[in-house]
Formats: C-alpha cells, sequence, structure tokens
C-alpha cells in the first residue's frame, strides 16, 4: 500500500513546482535564522532561483559545518522549541548533534510510516523493531513510524540475540527491522536453533543503516523466510525514512524528495553528473525545522534513477550506495570501498555474504587482505586445492574489477565480522 498515495504519487511537473517553492521559503528562513547561512548565501535571494537547476549555484553543506558549530550551532528555531536530539553514529569521526522539533518529529513519523508501508507493512501488523534504541536514529524514528502506520510496535532494540529470538517465536510479529548485517545474525542463530524459517511468521524486514550486498539480501530472505527492502537514511537529513525500496521492484529505494531534495554531484567538481550516472548524493531539506540543511553533502556515491516505478510511486530512486567517501581506502593509489569488494565477492558463487577487510602497512606501502567466509555447503566438502582454487579466482575477480590486488583468504565460520546488534565494522585498520 502507498501511505500518502497524493505525495508520493505526484505528478512531476507537480512535485518540481512544490520543491522550487520549498527551496525559495528555505533559502528565506536559513538565511534569517542561521548565522552560517547568512553568511554563506550573501546576495542570494529566493526569488533568484528560478528553477530548481539554480540549485546548483547555493555552496554545499559538509559535515565539517556541523563539527565546527558543534554542538547545536546550525539551529533554525529557539531552543525551547526542540522536542528531541539525536546523534549520528560517529561511522568516521566525531558524531554530530541533530535536533528535531515537534513538527520534524511529525515528519519523521510520516516518511518512516511511508518506508515500512514501502517494504510490505500494513496496518494491524505486528513489527519487531530491532533496531537500537537511543542517541542512535534507527530505533525511535522507525518506532514512530510504525506507530504512525497502524503496527503494533515492539520496542525490542538491538542486540540479545537470544532474546530476539523467544520474542519472534512467542509474539509472531509479520515485519522486522534491523540492520542487515544483524539480520544476518539473527538467521544464524535460528538456524542453531534448529527452527525452519517457515515455523517463524516473518513476512518482511525492512533494513538499512549499512551498505549491503544482493548476495546478502538472498540468505536473508531465504533464511528468515521474508522479503527483505532496504531503508536509507542519515541523521542530518532526518534519520532513516529518507529512502526506501517498494516491495513490488526492489529495485532502487524511493526518495521522499518533497521533503529531501536529492542531487547527484561530481565527487572532484562538485558539478551535477548526467542523469544515472554515480557521484556523491546531496541533499537539501526542504520542510525540516529545527536543522535545515542545504546541499548537504553526504558522502555516499551513488546514482539517482526517474525510470517510472510498477508500485506507482512517482518519486525517484535511488541505486545502492556503493561507497560513502569517508570509508575509501587507498591502496596503492587505487580506491577501494569496502562495499564494493562485497559486491564483487557477491559474484563468488561459493562465498557466503561474511567477509571483512583487514588493513597493514608493509615498508610504504598498503595491503589488504579480504577475509571471506565461504557457504555452510560448501565449507563441507572444501579441500586444501579447493580452497586456493576460490581464494585465487576471487582474488582476481577483485583485480579485475576494482583495479587493486587483494589477498583473499578463507576463513571459517564467525571468522569474519558479524553484527551484535548495530552497524557491522567490516574494516580493521592496523595502520
Ligand atoms: P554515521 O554517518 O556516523 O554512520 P548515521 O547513523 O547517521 O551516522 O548513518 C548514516 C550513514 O549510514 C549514511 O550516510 C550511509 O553512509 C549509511 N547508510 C544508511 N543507510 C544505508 C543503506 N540502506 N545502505 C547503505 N548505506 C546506508
Ligand atoms: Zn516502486
Amino acid at each position: 500500500m502507498i501511505f500518502e498515495p497524493e505525495l508520493e504519487a505526484m505528478p512531476l511537473e507537480q512535485l518540481a513546482a512544490l520543491q522550487l517553492e520549498r527551496v525559495r521559503s528555505l533559502v528565506a528562513r536559513v538565511k534569517e535564522r542561521v548565522p552560517l547561512y547568512r553568511e554563506r548565501l550573501e546576495g542570494v535571494e529566493p526569488g533568484d532561483l528560478g528553477s530548481l537547476d539554480d540549485l546548483a549555484r547555493l555552496p554545499f553543506t559538509r559535515k565539517d559545518d556541523l563539527r565546527d558549530t558543534y554542538p547545536l550551532g546550525m539551529l533554525a528555531v529557539p531552543r525551547e522549541q526542540l522536542a528531541r536530539i539525536h546523534a549520528s553514529s560517529g561511522t568516521t569521526g566525531k558524531p554530530t548533534i541533530v535536533a528535531y522539533t515537534a513538527g520534524d518529529l511529525d515528519l519523521f513519523a510520516r516518511v518512516n510510516a511511508r518506508a515500512l508501508a514501502m517494504g510490505g507493512a500494513e496496518p494491524g501488523m505486528t513489527l519487531h523493531n530491532a533496531y537500537g534504541y537511543g542517541l542512535f536514529t534507527g530505533g525511535l524514528g522507525i518506532h514512530d513510524g510504525g506507530e504512525r502506520l497502524g503496527l503494533n510496535v515492539v520496542p525490542v532494540s538491538g542486540g540479545m540475540t537470544e532474546r530476539q529470538l523467544t520474542l519472534i517465536q512467542d509474539l509472531r510479529p509479520d515485519v522486522i527491522t534491523c540492520t542487515p548485517s544483524y539480520a544476518l545474525t539473527l538467521a544464524h542463530a535460528l538456524t542453531e536453533r534448529g527452527t525452519e524459517p517457515g515455523e517463524i511468521s516473518l513476512r518482511y524486514a525492512v533494513l538499512g543503516a549499512e551498505p549491503w550486498t544482493e548476495r546478502m539480501r538472498e540468505e536473508i530472505d531465504a533464511s528468515l523466510g521474508v522479503t527483505c527492502t532496504n531503508i536509507f537514511g542519515l541523521s542530518e537529513v532526518i534519520g532513516p525514512g529518507v529512502s526506501c525500496e517498494c516491495v513490488e521492484e526492489r529495485d532502487g529505494s524511493h526518495v521522499n524528495e518533497d521533503h529531501f531534495l536529492p542531487e547527484i554531484v561530481d565527487r572532484e567538481t562538485g558539478e551535477p553528473v548526467a542523469e544515472g550516472d554515480e557521484g556523491v548524493l546531496v541533499f537539501t531539506t526542504l520542510t525540516k525545522e529545527a536543522l535545515p540543511l542545504v546541499r548537504y553533502w553526504t558522502g555516499d556515491i551513488c546514482s539517482l534513477s526517474r525510470e517510472p516505478c510498477s508500485c506507482g510511486r512517482t518519486l525517484a530512486r535511488m541505486g545502492p550506495i556503493v561507497g560513502r567517501s569517508d570509508d575509501m581506502l587507498i591502496v596503492r593509489g587505487v580506491n577501494v570501498y569496502p562495499s564494493q569488494v562485497g559486491g564483487v565477492l557477491g559474484r563468488v558463487p561459493e562465498l557466503s555474504p561474511h567477509f571483512g577487510l583487514v588493513v597493514r602497512r608493509l615498508g610504504t606501502l598498503d595491503e589488504v587482505e579480504v577475509l571471506v567466509e565461504p557457504k555452510a555447503d560448501v565449507l563441507a566438502a572444501l579441500t586444501d586445492e579447493r580452497v586456493e582454487e576460490i581464494a585465487v579466482r576471487a582474488a582476481s575477480l577483485l583485480r579485475d574489477t576494482i583495479g587493486c590486488t587483494m589477498a583473499v583468504t578463507l576463513v571459517g565460520p564467525g571468522e569474519a565480522p558479524r553484527s551484535d546488534g548495530g552497524k557491522i565494522q567490516r574494516v580493521r585498520d592496523l595502520r
């Protein structure tokens, strides 16, 4: 079902007109209320923006702007109007603090209700929410969205895997939300209990907060007996619910672009790329009150498609995040993204979705070793020669695709990184 059909399936001209009107009022608002923007947008008047293309003339906002004004120097409302504070996970450094008015929390709930509905949830269903509750936006964001959609939400939070399984067996939820790496952890624990996917009640899984691969998707679908969809978001823009895949196509995540206007720009020049090309994802928040952002540079690399979708939504679709510029490794001059490695390993049929990277410095050179677990059924029949053959094949596929030589080591079950509740840590940097 579509939660807000008049907005999610709006004719494109009408959407563009709404976005332009909102961009203009945003520019007026931030210039009036946020010192950083007053300075940076000097000389820009809302009326100068004749079309959405003119947005490209405005400067970017970066994570460092939020860090430089830490904790709350970019607020556009008086502090008394805040209703909640969250923080980013701090994956790439000092966490940023983000703030919400009551109106922002209403928006947060609505876009997450949209996302859960996109992923197959319907009013009356039970949601097992295993995203972490607390400063992390995942838990409470999904929680409010679930309630808004009319779900019965079980606020489990992340971790304590045995308790999660017991609750899934006892309360019989229809939908689960968590990180994709934690969904795999739950699936494995379930298999260890001897429970078949058909014996549990789950039908849908809405998974995100970290990059994942098609190989992970196949394994989660099969081992939990669900149809899983991707949900994307970042704290600075609002948290989860910025975009989500529809269960009909599961081919790119529909951006809630009546609220979060996406652009894809060249990572070096900052210029808009041709439609469908990869680049850095940039968001302008159109309706957020406490922390409005103009052209926020996410550092996430992906593409955007305007191909019509069979679900009926007109919202543009983001391709998978192929990497974030901040976790890019430079290995002997070649840019390597951990999620790109995962994508390539997924093309080797004998390998499971469990992998990690170890980076070492040998002399002046950086070396990357890829640790990957073979699939359980392959493992049983492995000889030394076969291990060697699979590792060599994977390494040559990595070299041919990414252009960088990496050693591949096949490791035993549980030896590659796993999630114990939240985002997975795939890279161990020993430099
Ligand atoms: P941090 O930036 O410190 O990790 P957040 O919790 O705000 O803090 O995480 C936002 C980031 O998480 C995004 O910028 C993106 O890199 C990643 N992310 C979130 N959802 C997804 C997803 N579905 N696929 C890939 N990456 C994702
Ligand atoms: Zn769709």
